[in-house]
């Protein structure tokens, strides 16, 4: 079954009708946005965008507080339509969802001031000039989402863009469009001035038309192989980008973790939003001494997840039915190729029509698909390693890098290991959380992606750096300016000789 269908239309637009991946009925439908629309609506956000930039961080802080607070008092009405997007647990919309989005609004409420006001760094070397670093606006933002959170991952890079005044344009991805738009719906509660953020929603041609619509930035959030074609389309626009792309992620357990801890993080890791998590749990490499005990306890404590749609229940079903397919595939490989399916294995259509149920595989190798490709699926392949190393040259052994989590009782050795590890972001001891720790700059390795966002280098990465060289004494002229003489030369060989070839001046530079 699909989720996304045209439809057919008399106004000359094209329609998409979508349904809920929890009761397959139809939740609505949208009108795509053109790309003639997309170049009005740039247009529209570049003239909106100078006054919002000339407000102050104070005066956007209100907007995003007044957000943060009818989120938080009128949760349900957001969780509701969340929920109908993604068939998710109402626990899950709200932790993965709408807490993080309080956070979000808040922390950057707080914290834009600080990071992006003027700075005044010490200049070594041409003392006779003062530096001021300024953070300008880039302009119009275009953002371009996935269907897997789609609510935070368009309302966390939209705040963060806002509050660097900017005006943005978000693209939901249209299998969730009504979660996307709820970050416009909230924004414009609080009072967020017209046209500063405007949702465009459609598919892939309307994303496309964002790229090349004349936007100053894209944040894109999505698969490996759209991310090569934005990547690419930003290219020939001279426009920066930020590609948050797939993964497959690794566990790596020592032989000294706390299992207990370690199974239940495995499976919450591999099994959180039924598997569709960008940073999820997707192999694990766990030492020999202790596999036979971790494995009995990962097994047990998946068999006792609840799977459904409705209801209280644990893990939901795909939201995107087509993931079903690679999740088959994948699987098909791997027990072709002598895998061994410890529990799952096979479609829930009991729990909901796209529900597969969570999966614990053993025997797996190497060169299997489960363990190449990003399944974004509930499915965790665990593999047996004598050691540390063995573990850090599996896992980085893969095109992604985008996290991974190792752990052990002795910190210092799981940090040890973490610095090995060829990815964005490691987590000791705990599931992947980095994206939800505002401070932390995110973003992946290799395929995974290119560039950060979240933390001070995500908010500077919606601005330009100005740097302003201002000279302090105004001499009638700058020894370095012409007539070029011996004499000057010899001066400047005197400084050189000075700054670089005398203890004080080495100290100095
Ligand atoms: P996708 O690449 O199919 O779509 C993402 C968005 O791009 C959608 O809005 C889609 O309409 C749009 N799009 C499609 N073609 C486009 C084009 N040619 N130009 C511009 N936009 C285009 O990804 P998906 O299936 O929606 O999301 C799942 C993927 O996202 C997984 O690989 C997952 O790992 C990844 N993801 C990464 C992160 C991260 O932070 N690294 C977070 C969440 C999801």
């Amino acid at each position: 079954m699909a989720i996304v269908v045209p439809v057919d239309t008399t106004d000359g637009r094209r329609h998409l009708r979508v349904a809920s991946p929890a009761t397959q009925e139809v939740t609505g439908d949208i009108s795509v946005t053109s790309a003639d629309d997309v170049r009005a609506a740039v247009a529209r956000a570049r003239a909106a965008q100078p006054a919002w930039a000339a407000t102050s961080f104070a005066e956007r802080a209100v907007i995003m507080r007044r957000a943060a607070e009818i989120l938080r008092t009128d949760q349900a009405r957001f969780i509701d339509v969340i929920r109908r997007d993604t068939g998710r647990s109402q626990f899950e919309s709200l932790m993965m969802e709408v807490f993080p989005a309080l956070d979000s609004l808040t922390y950057y409420a707080k914290h834009a001031a600080a990071i992006l006001g003027d700075r005044r760094p010490g200049l070594h070397l041409l003392r006779t000039k003062k530096l001021l670093v300024t953070y300008r606006p880039l302009g119009v933002v275009g953002i371009i989402t996935p269907w897997n959170g789609p609510f935070i991952l368009g309302l966390n890079p939209t705040v963060q863009a806002l509050m660097a005044g900017n005006a943005v344009l978000l693209k939901p991805s249209e299998v969730t469009p009504f979660a996307g738009a709820l970050v416009g719906e909230l924004l414009a509660e609080a009072g967020l001035p017209a046209d500063v953020l405007q949702i465009v929603q459609g598919d892939g041609a309307t994303g496309a038309a964002l790229v090349d619509g004349g936007v100053d930035k894209i944040s894109f959030t999505g698969s490996v192989a759209t991310g090569r074609k934005v990547g690419e389309a930003c290219g020939r626009n001279l426009i920066p980008c930020t590609l948050e792309l797939g993964g497959k992620d690794a566990m790596i357990v020592c032989d000294d973790a706390d299992l207990e801890r370690a199974a239940g993080g495995a499976v919450f890791g591999a099994f959180f939003n039924a598997g569709q998590f960008c940073c999820g749990t997707e192999r694990v490499y766990v030492h020999q001494g202790i596999a036979e005990d971790f494995i009995r306890r990962v097994v047990e404590k998946t068999r006792a997840l609840r799977q459904g749609t409705d209801g209280e229940f644990d893990v939901g079903p795909m939201i995107w039915p087509r993931q079903l397919d690679t999740i088959e595939r994948h699987m098909a490989d791997a027990v072709a190729r002598g895998a061994t399916v410890r529990c799952g294995g096979r479609r829930n259509l009991e729990a909901g029509e796209l529900c597969y149920e969570p999966t614990v595989l053993t025997d797996v190798t190497h060169d299997m698909l489960i363990m190449q490709d990003e399944t974004f699926g509930p499915i965790l392949p665990i593999v047996v390693v004598a050691d540390d190393d063995e573990a850090i040259r599996l896992a980085n052994d893969s095109r992604y890098g985008l996290s991974g989590t190792v752990w052990s009782k002795d910190k210092a050795r799981a940090v040890a290991i973490a610095k090995r590890l060829d990815t964005g972001s490691v987590c000791v001891n705990d599931s992947s959380i980095t994206y939800g720790a505002c401070e932390a700059p995110f973003g992946g390795r290799k395929a995974s992606g290119v560039g950060q966002v979240n933390g001070d280098t995500g908010l500077r990465g919606y601005c330009h750096a100005q740097p302003i060289l201002v000279d302090r004494f105004g001499p009638k002229e700058e020894q370095v300016w012409y007539p070029y003489t011996a004499d000057k030369e010899r001066t400047l060989q005197k400084v050189i000789r000075w700054v670089w070839g005398t203890p004080l001046g080495r100290w100095m530079s």
